[in-house]
């Protein structure tokens, strides 16, 4: 064991992805200098944001909104080559293929390693300084507060060990960070996900047999309780004979592994006959996981922040997670640069990243996730049918943005009960939609002070809990 010597800074951010690069950047440029900011990844910088050993295991769309708010926030745009495509809609499409509805507006395929290398170069422009092959293994807690973290190289043996002490660290480890789990300091976040809030995911990026072409002009989202028990297939097009597909399930619904279910899809789908799957700089075919839920409901606690995956940021129907990763990471730049100024790093002092990100990204997921849930217990023939008859263009748009649109008139309501043809369908979406409204409620109130969190978590935790129970 090499040890080396004990470094500071005032931010160390965690996970070079996403999120991770957009923290570090935002800190550096409105520090305007005055920062030490250290951005640490256990990959090498030419693998940057590498999820795994396999690649950036993503579906690689985003909406152009988040893109949008980066621009405003921070300046930065982005184009060819990180921008791949640029859709004008995202459609979710019934099981027998019959209703198509849109779920999200305009956006873009990304060629993912590349945009996350366009993240680093503007994080290094900005003034941030990377580590690379650096892996972060425990935070290290004093007096209640974290000041710092141990960690150790990658890559190269023997590996060396080092310490750093800062003023804030983020988390932005993604999905399978462990730093919060021994945190020795009391905290209101939550530190473990249930496993039925986490899909297994499987992509593959793919050029089409020749002659095999797809339309380009918008993502495709494929519901189908069979093919992907508990979640969905996708097809996002990167051009007309290159896509990126792929598939999220709930493993307690599905008693076949995930790439068996993707084999099957690739066998009886005409589209993808003989698809030669790319490897494109080392992104290979492979499976991850993703949240399905609503964020951590803390953020913070005493010298410690979590942001994109690691906070379970991605949306609980789409699992769509770069957008709040990266407006994610401007908010919790910005607290930290705050709370920099003001030499105050406690919980309280970071508590407005919690109410940022709730206000405008968080106050409707945790409906959202409601109403995955109840989508969840539905069978194919049930979704055809509430798709044809339920969901107009606007309500479709309504619900994607966790909000319930209204069932009326009265005749609406009968039809859908006769045709979800199940008393208990009904009374389930019936339900669903008074606790999505209780729980817009309760996200529209959340605390804007530590104290009077505990109380308002109750409520929250209450409200959802009884629809898991209800559905589970
Ligand atoms: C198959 C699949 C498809 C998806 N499709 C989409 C999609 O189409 N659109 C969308 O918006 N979202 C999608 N998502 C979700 C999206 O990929 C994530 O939400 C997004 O990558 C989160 O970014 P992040 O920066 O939080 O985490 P990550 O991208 O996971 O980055 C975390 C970084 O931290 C590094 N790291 C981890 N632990 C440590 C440590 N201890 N020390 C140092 N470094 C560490 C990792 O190597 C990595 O570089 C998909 C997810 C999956 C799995």
């Amino acid at each position: 064991m090499i040890m080396g010597s004990i470094e500071e800074r005032d931010v160390v951010v965690v996970g070079a992805g996403i999120a991770g690069c957009m923290a570090a950047a935002t800190i550096a440029l409105k520090g305007k200098g005055d920062v030490s900011v250290l951005l640490l990844d256990r990959n090498p910088p030419q693998d940057v944001g590498k999820k795994n050993t396999l690649g950036w295991v993503c579906g690689d769309a985003v909406g152009e909104h988040h893109i949008k708010y980066v621009q405003d926030r921070i300046g930065a745009t982005y184009g060819k080559p990180e921008m791949e495509n640029r859709v004008s809609a995202v459609y979710v499409f019934s099981p027998d293929m019959k209703v198509r509805v849109p779920f999200e507006g305009p956006g873009y395929v990304l060629d993912r390693p590349k945009f996350g290398r366009r993240l680093l170069d503007d994080a290094l422009k900005a003034g941030v300084e990377y580590r690379g092959n650096a892996q972060a293994t425990e935070l290290i807690a004093e007096n209640g507060q974290i000041v710092g973290l141990k960690g150790q190289t990658t890559g190269t043996l023997p590996n060396s060990y080092f310490e750093i002490r800062s003023k804030l660290i983020i988390d932005a480890s993604g999905m399978s960070t462990k730093l919060r789990r021994d945190l020795q300091i009391p905290i209101m976040m939550e530190k473990e996900i249930d496993k039925d809030d986490v899909e297994p995911t499987a992509r593959l990026n793919a050029r089409l047999k020749e002659g095999i072409s797809v339309e380009t002009s918008h993502c495709d989202i494929y519901l189908d309780q069979e093919k992907a028990p508990g979640g969905y297939l996708w097809l996002f097009p990167k051009s007309s004979d290159k896509v990126n597909i792929g598939l999220g399930i709930q493993q307690r619904r599905s008693n076949r592994p995930l790439n068996a279910l993707l084999k099957d899809w690739l066998a009886t789908d005409e589209r993808f006959k003989d698809i030669q799957p790319l490897a494109d700089d080392s992104n290979l075919t492979g499976a991850w996981q993703v949240s399905v839920r609503h964020q951590n409901d803390c953020l913070v606690a005493n010298g410690y922040m979590v942001c994109g995956d690691a906070a379970w940021f991605p949306n609980p129907i789409s699992a769509g997670g770069i957008g709040p990763g990266l407006i994610g990471g401007v908010m919790a730049g910005e607290t930290a640069v705050s709370a920099i100024e003001r030499g105050d790093f406690s919980e309280k002092g970071l508590w407005q990243y919690n109410v940022d990100f709730v206000d405008k990204y968080g106050n409707k997921t945790a409906a959202l996730e409601a109403f995955r849930v109840y989508l969840q217990t539905l069978d194919n023939r049930q979704i055809n049918y509430g798709m044809r008859h339920f969901l107009s263009q606007s309500e479709a748009t309504s619900m994607s943005l966790g909000e319930m649109p209204h069932l009326s008139p009265m005749q609406k309501l009968v039809k859908l009960f006769e045709g979800l043809g199940s008393y208990r369908a009904f009374k389930g979406l019936i339900y669903t939609m008074d606790r999505m409204k209780r729980l817009n409620n309760l996200y529209a109130n959340y605390p804007k002070t530590p104290e009077e969190f505990p109380e308002w978590k109750k409520q929250a935790d209450k409200a959802l809990g009884e629809v898991k129970a209800r559905f589970h």
